[in-house]
């Protein structure tokens, strides 16, 4: 027994000639285990690991197809076994901690294994984008000076060629260069060079590069290291985090308000990783070049957040800072530099956490609570939780850090207690979070002629705050102009659906077109020009409701002085019009900054002393049981823009509401995360929701009505029959219409599952994904610890 596992280490881990076989987990992702499919390692490849790239034949016709090494074998099963073609051309390999990340997220979020690799590895690395060819020539080292004399018999050409490429460098030159050593040499042509090849006195060899143009570095906005006196519970979480490197795996929640110097400390930490590197090397470990650690620091956009992504790269030499914007080449090559252990600290959006580094010391993800860490397309992982398997996985510390925390992470810590708690209660250097006024408009309403989106006091406010040459940021999280169209006699009743989807046509205004603008559907994107009139009844239809576009024309007309700027997804759309857009607002060029959610995350801007909350509502009645912690998110990390220059000039903030009374605007109004979080978590405990249970929600779409019908009930029969077998642990909703039961012409039905724990959710759904009734794919969703619910 003994020495059977013995010979079981040995083979799983090393290359020896015993592990005759492999399973390869393909990339179309037609196998649905996560084990993946048996071929045999032929001699030639006999060093291939898990987690290298390889191609391999596929069906009868033995179709050459990619996949991943998961695991070596000595012994297969199955009687006749195909053999791995080769190795990819590219010589892609993923860490193994990677490849095991991509079993758990396969099991977990129910996705076939080979999509999630190919999730984890950017298109541009798969393809080898940016890659170029090379022909070098060099003189070949083992050939003595006086051979290369005319006494070898060469011509005066191919004397002057060798002379010239003596004085020029050893290393050799591109085929390209060449065209100029003959120059030199006084040669018309490059034929003395392919005749020195061709007597052995040059060779020539093949490289492959990758050549990305990296064009002109943008400017950085801080990059000394600045001598800040740290608070003192920036110190002491510091201190805590610093002893937790190298101690084993430990997630840690930093609560910090915002302002409180988070980012501050997430860089004290990864600085103090590499210095207790450095002291360990110096002390006689040998390490390799490549066991340097590095850090991963999640953020949620990039292009929102350029000041977080500024600042690492301002502190550290190698950092690698993944974001949309980047080229097909400049991807692949930063995938490399990490790869190769050339760029340790990586700074990225979600899929940053496949970062494939060969040794992480530490996980950052800030802004924990944000959504978009959930990807709603297959795999459908939430990166904060993958990180945290990750960090399990590698035995490392995980930080996540917010100013409003989600409430998993915080039931995390208070209920369940496998969370590290530590909080940065107070803003830096003696500021002070923002005074918050809460304004009813029901009663500005009644006061006040016409409709007005800005009230009275906001108004004066705004006004005030630029006389005194301050900055000032609006926001209201809904595009366009008005998200209603109807017909103003309500006895016709007629609205602007789309005709599509199960939703209103929201108005975008355009004054470029005739009809002064056009309607589109919010979630399938249809669109056409603004009907002038009602079609049952040929009144002229009137627009109602907000969005960013309204309050942009009020703010034009009553402070026509105002400099401003509109931030939202139509009005921004690449990553330089934000940049240029937070550039002006920084240098102070626009006054006003205008916009949806967008500008409520993380921006660090010092002028700014006033910030209104046009409609702290609309987020308050969605069909979601999150809508209240979306409230209180929004409105403290907006309100958290204000106030961070200097002690002298403390922030404002104004909420306007419909209503003042409620408890959510009330919490998020006094900055008490603390109290909301109570209250809510167990208003979510008395129903069972998550944080309390874990939740999976399964969509079922068809164009077919009865189809999706027959469909879904089916799926919930076996569901029902597997969770009875099981003993019935799990509660299951449904099957019922989605709350939008039609998008894109699709319709489309669920099932809620809500199981007491992770692993008893696991179980059901795995026993009826292996009985083929679950599938991921483009007819039904499976939904792990889902985020939207619409
Ligand atoms: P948060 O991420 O919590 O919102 P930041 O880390 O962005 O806060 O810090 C806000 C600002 O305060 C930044 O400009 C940062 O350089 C500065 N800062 C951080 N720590 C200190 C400190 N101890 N003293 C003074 N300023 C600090
Ligand atoms: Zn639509």
């Amino acid at each position: 027994m003994v020495v059977t596992q013995l010979f079981d280490t040995i083979a799983m881990s090393g290359s020896t000639s015993s592990q005759r076989y492999a399973q390869v987990a393909l990339e179309q992702g037609i196998d649905s285990s996560s084990t993946g499919l048996t071929y045999s390692i032929p001699e030639s490849l006999s060093d291939i690991a898990v987690g290298d790239r390889v191609i391999v034949p596929l069906g009868r016709r033995n179709e050459q197809v990619s996949g991943f090494v998961v695991e070596l074998t000595h012994h297969s099963d199955i009687a006749h076994v195909k053999s791995i073609v080769g190795r990819d051309t590219h010589s892609i390999s993923l860490t193994p901690d990677l490849v095991e990340l991509a079993r758990w997220i396969s099991n977990y979020y129910c996705c076939p294994l080979g999509m999630v690799f190919s999730t984890m590895l950017p298109a541009a690395v798969k393809r080898g984008t940016g890659l170029i060819t090379q022909l070098w020539v060099r003189r070949k080292p083992d050939i003595p000076a006086e051979i290369t004399s005319k006494k070898a018999g060469h011509s005066k050409l191919q004397i002057a060629v060798l002379a010239v490429l003596d004085t020029m460098e050893k290393e050799g030159r591109t085929w390209g260069e060449i065209k100029r050593v003959a120059d030199l040499a006084g040669a018309r042509s490059v034929a003395p060079v392919k005749q020195l090849i061709a007597k052995g006195y040059l060779e020539s060899r093949q490289t492959r590069e990758i050549h990305a143009d990296w064009g002109e570095e943008a400017p950085r906005l801080e990059s000394a290291r600045p001598n800040h006196v740290l608070t003192s519970s920036q110190a002491h979480a510091i201190q805590k985090l610093a002893a937790s490197v190298h101690q084993g795996f430990s997630v840690h929640l930093l609560h910090g308000a915002t302002g409180s110097g988070k980012t501050e400390v997430y860089l004290r930490v990864i600085e103090h990783l590499l210095q207790e590197y450095g002291k360990a090397n110096s002390a006689g470990r040998k390490d390799s070049e490549n066991s340097q650690p590095g850090a991963i620091v999640l953020v949620p956009e990039i292009a929102l957040t350029p000041q977080t992504a500024d600042r690492f790269v301002g502190r550290f030499p190698d950092v690698a800072v993944l974001h949309s914007g980047l080229s097909g080449a400049q991807r692949h090559e930063e995938w490399r530099r990490i790869r190769e252990g050339r760029a340790r600290i990586v700074v990225g959006a979600r899929s940053a956490i496949f970062a494939p580094l060969p040794n992480l010391g530490v996980i950052i993800v800030d802004e924990e609570h944000e959504s978009s860490f959930k990807q709603d397309q297959l795999p459908r992982y939430h990166a904060r939780d993958v990180a945290v398997k990750r960090g399990q996985l590698l035995n490392i510390p995980v930080v996540l850090g917010s100013a409003t925390p989600s409430l998993e992470s915080y039931y995390n810590v208070t209920v369940r207690g496998s969370y590290h708690l530590l909080e940065l209660p107070d803003r830096v250097a003696g500021l002070k979070l923002p005074a918050v006024e809460i304004i009813d408009m029901g009663q500005e309403r009644r006061k006040r002629q016409g409709v007005h989106l800005m009230s009275l006091r906001l108004e004066q406010a705004l006004q005030t705050t630029i006389d005194e040459g301050g900055q000032a940021m609006l926001m209201l999280n809904r595009r366009g102009y008005a998200n209603y169209l109807a017909c103003p006699d309500h006895r016709c009743g007629w609205m602007m659906g789309c005709k599509y989807c199960d939703a209103m046509m929201v108005y975008h205004k355009d004054a470029r077109l005739p009809v002064g603008g056009l309607v589109r559907c919010h979630h399938c994107e249809a669109e056409q020009l603004l009907p002038p009139t009602c079609p049952n009844c040929g009144r002229r239809v009137t627009t109602f409701g907000l969005g960013t576009q309204r309050v942009e024309e009020e703010l034009q007309r009553k402070l026509p002085s105002v400099r401003f700027i509109r931030m939202d997804s139509d009005a921004m759309r690449t990553g330089k019009d934000y940049q240029r857009s937070l550039e002006a607002f920084r240098n102070q060029k626009v006054d006003v900054l205008l916009g949806t959610q967008m500008i409520a995350k993380g921006l660090d801007f010092p002028n700014v002393r006033l910030v209104g909350v046009i409609s702290g509502d609309t987020s308050l009645h969605l069909p979601d049981f999150r809508a209240s912690e979306r409230t209180f998110q929004l409105i403290a990390q907006v309100a958290g823009r204000a106030g961070r220059g200097d002690a002298a000039t403390p922030g404002l903030v104004i909420v306007q509401t419909f209503k003042p009374d409620d408890a959510v605007i009330g919490l998020a109004s006094r900055h008490d995360y603390v109290g909301f979080a109570k209250r809510e978590i167990a208003l979510r405990k008395e129903v069972n929701l998550p944080p309390c249970s874990r939740m999976a929600r399964i969509v079922v779409r068809n164009t077919n009505q009865v189809t999706c019908h027959a469909e879904v009930k089916k799926l919930a029969d076996q569901l029902a029959a597997a969770n009875q077998a099981q003993g019935n642990h799990v509660r299951i909703r449904g099957p019922m219409p989605c709350p939008i039961a039609r998008i894109a012409d699709h319709f489309r039905q669920q099932i809620e599952l809500f199981a007491p724990d992770a692993a008893t959710m696991q179980r059901l759904l795995t026993a009826v994904r292996n009985a083929k009734a679950l599938r991921s794919d483009n007819k039904m969703a499976v939904d792990v610890d889902p985020v939207s619910l619409l």
